[in-house]
């Protein structure tokens, strides 16, 4: 049998049946990763967009249409925290339900089965129209849109990397309202504490906003006192941020300190060094480490050049950069983040996906729904093949295009 022919189930007298069994479909692969661990021989049965049972092919039955593939990896799909374009598409320059949907579209084809589409530092015009699209796009079940993103602009001009300083502003009563404006999803804002009075801090955090430091110069101390406001992550560790040093341990320092924090990595092999990779995964753990993207609109797009703003940003061999060399975001992909943690790091492939499904789905609040291939989660998935490249990609138990 190919892969992707349909096999029909079969009963065995000693195994239990299954009532309505029309309603329902499975997917068969040679492995699946099934609470951190790749088990064989299993067959993942579906209902609608929800995963009803794991079960052994033998002791399939029924008449249960099986999309079966004889060779690859099937793991949970990838939930990227913090994507500012793809398809030739850049977030900030149209955020509307139709960008949204094409920016899904172009990680889709790399494993990703849920996405915070992601605000670069900008007017507050544009946080509200962008913040009405996210809700409008979730309304319309546009597939994988799980909330927004909002990097800024309550940022650090010492620590802007390629956010346009001219565009930061501070927190006060009607911009916290604003953030928290998204009715449907999740809101995540990244912040620097340093350049916002507490009271908002703990006001965002109070209206459910998961906040995050980044792009911050604030010492040890402040930073601290951020996490204990209830601001619960750090954004691209180690990159735009104050660093850990002997006296001065800064936002790096607290990020290792405080153990319940979630820390993002760029596993692009230009932000972050392996060595540095591994030291932030050791310290913090596998199941506070979140792979990141960052990605621009180059991913999955043939367009290799674009604009952030008025600066003029390249993609060459595989790095963001305007034209003074300061990265611009990344072109990695999710699969490729994978890979490079399993490839060039002390984790395993295991590990790695983890990083990229769980951690995110926990960090955000949905790992009720996804994250894991488990009963009673979305049926969101992805299938590797042997070189851990993404052949066939699923959200909510639909194949997507592209498989
Ligand atoms: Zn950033």
């Amino acid at each position: 049998m190919r892969s992707g022919e349909k096999l029909r189930g079969r009963t065995t007298p000693s195994s239990k049946g299954y009532q309505n069994s029309m309603t329902r479909k499975g997917i068969y692969a040679p492995e699946i990763l099934i609470s951190g661990a790749f088990v064989t021989d299993h067959i993942i049965l579906m209902e609608n967009d929800i995963i009803t049972d794991i079960v052994h092919r033998d002791l399939l039955q029924d008449d249960i249409d099986i999309d079966y593939h004889d060779h690859g990896k099937l793991i949970p799909g990838f939930i990227d925290i913090q994507v500012n374009g793809g398809g030739g598409i850049l977030f900030n320059d149209d955020p509307s339900v139709e960008a949204i949907n094409a920016i899904g579209v172009a990680h889709q084809k790399f494993g990703t089965t849920a996405f915070f589409p992601t605000l670069i530092s900008d007017d507050l015009d544009k946080i509200e129209q962008a913040i009405t699209a996210v809700d409008t796009a979730i309304s319309r079940g546009i597939p994988g849109v799980s909330g927004i993103h909002l990097e800024g602009p309550f940022l650090n001009k010492e620590k802007n990397g390629i956010h346009d300083a001219c565009k930061f502003s501070t927190l006060d009563k009607n911009k916290v309202a604003l953030l928290s404006s998204l009715s449907k999803g999740r809101t995540l804002v990244t912040l620097a504490p340093e350049m916002a009075e507490a009271e908002f801090i703990v006001s965002l955090v109070a209206a459910g906003v998961v906040v995050s430091v980044g792009h911050s110069n604030a010492t040890y101390e402040q930073a601290m006192q951020a996490m204990a406001m209830g601001v619960t992550g750090f954004t691209h560790l180690y990159n735009a941020m104050s660093p850990f040093q002997s006296r001065a341990p800064g936002v790096v320092g607290a990020a290792f300190m405080v153990t319940n924090s979630f820390a993002s990595l760029i596993a692009d092999g230009f932000h972050v060094h392996p060595a540095a990779l591994n030291h932030a995964i050791k310290t913090k753990g596998v199941e506070k480490t979140i792979l990141i993207t960052d990605a621009m609109p180059t991913v999955g797009a043939t367009q290799q050049d674009f604009w952030l703003g008025n600066q003029h940003i390249t993609a060459t061999n595989g790095k963001c950069q305007n034209d003074d060399g300061v990265l611009a975001g990344s072109c990695l992909d999710m699969a490729s983040a994978v890979r490079f943690i399993a490839k060039r790091t002390d984790y395993s492939l295991e590990d790695a996906v983890a990083m990229a499904s769980l951690s995110p789905a926990r960090f955000m609040g949905i790992d009720d729904k996804m994250g894991e291939i488990k009963i009673g989660k979305k049926a969101n998935f992805a299938l590797l093949n042997k070189d851990l490249n993404v052949i066939k990609t699923w959200i909510n138990g639909v194949k997507c295009s592209h498989s």
